[in-house]
Formats: structure tokens, sequence, C-alpha cells
């Protein structure tokens, strides 16, 4: 896999989940009034009414969408399947962990800040929506985080490498083996050329990924992440494009072999296709989870 993240080691790990499952135990007590005070959750997670999905058979299908692509296509490369959980209960989480899931990925950050210590420390979470720098800091405490997919501008990685190295020794303090820990961080590129506010340029992935390489050294430029249109549809000329980015920014740092950066591209309805063209990280929500509903 060309994912570089620390694995962790069986004895953290048993220690993690000791100190998350009692920190639900006494988290449920008081839920109610954290869920209020966070609209939303409130919005989108009532706690009386957990949707009825079955979250492990949805995962299952997907797994074997991906197998059979990369079968039938005799693909080389692995991908790494992020489970997209924004806006749905824990309890969802929790099936799809149950299943054998460990890469999540969510939107908001005060909602990733909520759900996080709800769940066990094994999970990698892939931050995947727009970042405002003043909500930085609060990402970087999530002992976790395991990638933030959508840089796009040098403040916000400045603002990244300035939190995250503030955190390292309360970090280190709770993990010992997170010591030296890099942020891994995907530069978000606008595929689509709509107006967006969120993605650079194709022209400026590069740059961004050399001003970050020279700049931060606490955050390693790990791969590129596309959403292609603004309603989260992408066509294979927006995969084209990722790919095209990908190379520029391969040789602007001097890299060997592009293939060590990742591609983040793909969604519910297109990770087959993305996965054939060579993405490395598809992100997948509503087939999983159920559709979202943000107005209920
Ligand atoms: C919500 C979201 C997804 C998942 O979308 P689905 O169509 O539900 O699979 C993937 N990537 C990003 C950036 C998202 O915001």
């Amino acid at each position: 896999m060309a994912c570089s993240w620390r694995p962790i080691t069986t004895r953290s790990c048993l220690l993690r989940f000791r100190s998350a499952f009692a920190l639900r135990g006494s988290r449920h007590h008081s839920s109610s009034s954290s869920v209020r005070s966070n609209p939303v959750m409130a919005e989108a997670a009532p706690a009386s009414a957990v949707p009825d999905v079955d979250v492990a058979g949805n995962l299952a299908r997907v797994r074997a969408a991906l197998e059979e692509t990369h079968a039938t296509k005799s693909l080389t490369h692995t991908t790494r399947l992020v489970a997209v959980s924004k806006t749905k209960p824990v309890e969802l989480l929790q099936a799809a962990y149950d299943a054998g899931q460990r890469d999540f990925g969510e939107n908001y950050v005060q909602e990733l800040a909520e759900k996080a210590p709800e769940m066990p420390l094994d999970i990698r979470w892939h931050f995947i929506g727009h970042l405002q720098s003043n909500k930085a800091k609060v990402l970087c405490a999530i002992p976790n985080l395991a990638v933030v997919e959508t840089v796009d501008t040098e403040k916000l990685a400045l603002e990244l490498e300035k939190r995250w190295v503030a955190l390292a020794d309360e970090r280190a303090e709770k993990d010992p083996s997170s010591k030296g820990r890099v942020l891994s961080v995907f530069i978000q590129v606008n595929t689509s050329g709509e107006e967006s506010k969120s993605g650079v340029e194709p022209p400026d992935a590069a740059p961004l990924a050399a001003f970050i390489t020279e700049n931060c050294a606490n955050l390693k430029v790990a791969g590129l992440m596309t959403i292609g249109m603004p309603d989260y549809t992408a066509t294979p000329e927006n995969f084209e494009c990722l790919k095209k980015c990908r190379s520029d920014v391969a040789e602007r740092l001097g890299l060997p072999d592009e293939n060590v950066l990742e591609l983040s591209m793909g969604m519910s309805s297109d990770f087959a296709l993305a996965s054939e063209m060579g993405s490395t990280n598809v992100r997948v929500g509503s087939t999983i989870f159920g559709a979202r509903n943000y107005n209920k």
C-alpha cells in the first residue's frame, strides 16, 4: 500500500481500546447536553433515531466491487476504502468498525471532534471537508488524525504545521509511538474548473506542494485529492486531470516515482471507475451509510 501511516502496536492498541470504551461509557450519560450544543450533531444524529441501515452488508458489497475491478482490470495499485460518515450517528460508524473498517472520513471539524473520542483509537481519521485555518488547532488535537485531504492554501498549511508542532509533546505523552510523527496532507485540486471555494487550480498544485515541502517540516505531502463537480459527481476528465497534477508534483519535488503519491478520487457513484483510473483512496459515504438528510 502506498500509505506511510504508522501502524499501531498491539499493546498500545489495547490500551487505546480500553480508554476509548471508558470514555464511551461516561459520555453516554452526558451526551444529551453535548449533542444539543452542537448544531451539526443535533441535526444529524438525534439520539433516539439510529437509521436502520445494513452497514456491514453495504460495506461488503463496496469491497467486493473494488476487488472485482482490481481483478478484472489487473490493477497493480491498491485502493483504500474510506468510509465517509459525516452526519451519521456513531452507532453506524461502530457497525462499520465491527465489520473491519478502520479508515473513516469526516467533513466538519466540530463533528469529528465529538465523534473521535467515542470511537476506538485505532481508527484512521481522514479530514475531507473544507478547512478554515482557525479550526486547525481543534483538528490537530485529535490523536488519531491520519491525513488532512483538503489542503489548498499556503496559509492553511502553515497553520497546520504550527498546530501540529505545538501539540507534539501532548501526543507523545499519550502515545510514545507517535513521537516524531509528521502529519500527512493531500493537496486538494479543483479539477472541474467550476466556481468553487475549495481546491487549487491544477497548475498551482505543484507550487503548493513545493511550498509545503520547503516550509512545513512536520507535514508530508502524501498525495492529491479531488471532488470533481461541486455536486459531488466527477468525470473521467477530472480523474485524468488529477493524475496529471500528480505527475507535475512528483517532478517538482524530484520524486523518482510518482506512484509514491496517492490519488484520492472517487465517491459512491464512481469509486470503481476511479480505482480503475488509478485512485488509491476512494471516499464512499451514502452507499455505505445510506442517504444523508441535512434538514431533518
Ligand atoms: C460527502 C463526501 C464524500 C462521500 O460522498 P458520497 O457520494 O456519499 O459517497 C466524498 N468526498 C467528500 C469530499 C465528501 O464531502
